[in-house]
């Protein structure tokens, strides 16, 4: 997996838009329901009609899809409108209909990521076939488990990768259905920078009006494109109704987003970027010296605990500290969010410090 270029070929190959847009619903209801979608999609920048077959539901009762019958749907939507179609499948007998009923794009949804067993089953089911083959994140953010799928599929020699970043559950309600966790599908992305990203803004947010600006963020970090529930009756949809947007307010979405390149040759550009990335080095550089510094006054404190035998960590202290930097950050525009994080990171290698000295 080395040219970058050849890797993402096949949307270029297929002659996809870029950004690449994959919508539909999430879930096939009726027919009817599948072909006004699918034909009010028709002749947009969408490339890949989506709609979930079977549906992975938290809790038993709710609508679990339905079933094979829906692969018929999405066959005829391919004939009327020239769209590719991508399920989601789970194991190799909804491999194996796929195959059979000719879908062209295949997922691997965020709950069976995190089961090699699963994933390894689908992969043996796909081997060899030329389908194009999208890997959501798992539900817990675990990065290796991530790409274990990837390899595993990649192992079977399917060619047509990608990754869909959906979001991470977590137990604490945020003002996301599943937080984004930047940083883990940076680093994905970091490790398979060869292969199509796609941001499913749809699962993250988990309501309608907060898909663009998720959108938005993902082009910002170079991302390759997007899957976006879309159904003619969103309120009345079977599955996911909140986050689910029309086809004329998909078509809305994607004509508004800025298309970012991934970079600018011109001088200025040039010139100014490297003036400003010489300031950025510059203060990192002082960070690690200033952190270095806190380090060893933390030594101090250690050897003066130890002679008097008191424990490292004092929580009482901790907490003032942490409450004096929110307010100080805040006054700086850092958000709290950020002044937890690193004030954690700033701790917990403090106390290693003073756990050295004590163990010396
Ligand atoms: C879906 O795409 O409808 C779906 C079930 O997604 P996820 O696996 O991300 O929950
Ligand atoms: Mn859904």
């Amino acid at each position: 997996m080395k040219d970058k270029k050849a890797m993402k070929s096949w949307i270029s190959e297929l002659n996809f838009s870029h950004p690449l847009v994959i919508a539909g619903p999430c879930s096939a209801e009726t027919e009817e329901q599948v072909l006004k979608t699918a034909l009010e999609l028709k002749g947009s920048n969408v490339s890949i009609f989506r709609a979930g077959i079977w549906k992975p539901r938290t809790r038993p009762g709710g609508f679990e899809g339905v079933g094979e019958i829906g692969l018929k749907w999405l066959q005829k939507a391919k004939a009327e409108t020239g769209l590719l179609m991508a399920i989601e499948v789970a194991n190799a007998h909804h491999v194996q209909l796929a195959l059979e009923h000719d879908i062209d794009v295949l997922w691997i949804g965020a709950r069976t990521t995190v089961n090699p067993f699963a994933v390894q089953e689908i992969a043996d089911a796909l081997q060899n076939t030329d389908k194009i083959v999208l890997v959501k994140n798992p539900v817990n953010p675990d990065l290796s488990l991530w790409i274990g799928a990837v390899e595993r599929l990649h192992n079977a020699g399917i060619k047509k990768l990608g990754i869909i970043h959906r979001g991470f559950s977590t137990y604490e309600k945020t003002k996301y259905r599943n937080n984004p966790e930047w940083q883990i599908a940076i680093d994905m992305q970091h490790k398979y920078a060869n292969l199509p990203f796609i941001i499913d803004p749809s699962h993250i947010t988990g309501k309608r009006d907060m898909i663009f600006q998720v959108t938005q963020e993902a082009l910002d970090l170079n991302y390759d494109g997007m899957i976006i529930e879309t159904h003619i009756d969103p309120d009345n949809a079977w599955s996911d109704a909140a986050q689910q947007v029309t086809p004329t307010q998909l078509k809305d979405i994607v004509s508004n987003l800025i298309i970012r390149k991934e970079t600018d040759e011109t001088d200025d550009y040039q010139q100014n970027l490297l003036k400003l990335r010489l300031q950025i080095d510059e203060f990192d550089s002082k960070l690690l010296e200033v952190i270095g510094k806190r380090m060893k006054v933390a030594e101090s404190i250690g050897a003066l605990k130890k002679e008097k035998n008191v424990a490292v960590l004092q929580n009482k202290r901790w907490n003032e500290v942490l409450e004096k930097m929110i307010l100080d950050g805040s006054q700086k525009g850092l958000s709290e969010e950020f002044i937890i994080q690193f004030f954690k990171a700033i701790h917990q290698e403090s106390i290693a410090h003073q756990e050295k000295v004590f163990n010396s």
